[in-house]
């Protein structure tokens, strides 16, 4: 098995649901892990629920990803923590819902902002120390939605997430000669915070969907993350690989079992 102690590793939105999960699995394999999101609040409570969890290190860090001071001060506060950074998991976004009728500037700027603008600025902030690391990882998380499957109320978030993809695939080539790997979870439908405040209707409709049966959980992205951070996933670049318990297979919803 290949192991993950020792690895200094960043997770944006990190405070909570799938960040929180993917933060939860590299603190259990000993690496130091920095969580980072815009609430203090929220980050203290992740903080003190990860240390402990392995030998690593565990911290906090303030950031808003869709400004790029605030991604650069994220990195300098991460390496100055841990002395370097080896993984990136740039998973920090949001969903809101806009109709295509009735999306304004604002709705539509705020999605872009946090979920493209926010993954370039993260992955540009910490390109230092990946590169410094030998080995640097960069994990994105997408998501089924845009890339793969659509959903009526999510064609701005569709969008950032499909251009997540479109960034992972030339930034994997601009930074295979540093030997650093860029690669995209697209998760399905996971119990998050965020996705719970979508409402019991939502969640049992997407239960429905699922081959599998139910819903994820933030750790399943975390597993599949870990896997892309290892030295041993180092062959593997600019791919995007769903976690979605088969949600995307159905040619029908009757293809799904009860
Ligand atoms: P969540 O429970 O709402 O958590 C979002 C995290 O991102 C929080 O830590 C939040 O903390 C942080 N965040 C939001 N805006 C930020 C900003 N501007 N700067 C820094 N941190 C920010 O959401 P989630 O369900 O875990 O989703 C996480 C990622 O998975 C997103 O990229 C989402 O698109 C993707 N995803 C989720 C699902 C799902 O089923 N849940 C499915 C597909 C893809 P603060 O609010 O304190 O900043």
């Amino acid at each position: 098995m290949f192991s993950l102690a020792g690895k200094s590793v960043l997770v944006t939105g990190g405070s909570k649901g799938i960040g929180r999960g993917i933060a939860s699995v590299f603190a259990t394999a000993d690496a130091n892990v920095a969580v980072a999101a815009r609430s203090r609040a929220d980050i203290d409570a992740a903080v003190a629920a990860l240390d402990g969890l392995g030998s690593g290190k565990v911290i906090g860090v303030v950031v808003d990803v869709s400004d790029r001071d605030s991604c650069t001060a994220m990195a300098n506060a991460v390496v100055e923590a841990f002395g370097g950074l080896d993984v990136l998991c740039a998973n920090a976004g949001i969903f809101p819902d806009a109709s295509l009728q009735t999306m304004t500037p604002d709705q539509l700027t705020e999605v872009l902002d946090v979920n493209v603008k926010g993954t370039v600025y993260s992955v540009q902030a910490c390109l230092d120390a990946l590169i410094a690391s030998g080995r640097g990882r960069i994990v994105l998380t997408s998501s089924i939605t845009g890339p793969i499957t659509g959903f009526p109320g999510w064609s701005h978030y569709g969008a950032s997430k499909a251009a997540q993809l479109g960034f992972m695939r030339t930034a994997a080539i601009e930074l295979a000669p540093h030997r650093i790997t860029v690669n995209s979870v697209l998760p399905g439908n996971i119990l998050t915070e965020g996705l719970a405040d979508l409402g019991d209707d939502y969640l049992a409709q997407m239960a429905r969907a699922i081959p599998a049966g139910a819903l994820g959980t933030p750790e399943d992205i975390g597993y599949a993350a870990a896997f892309l951070a290892s030295d041993e996933a180092e062959y593997i670049t600019g791919q995007a690989i769903a976690v979605d318990g088969g949600q995307v297979l159905p040619e029908s919803p009757d293809a799904v079992t009860p």
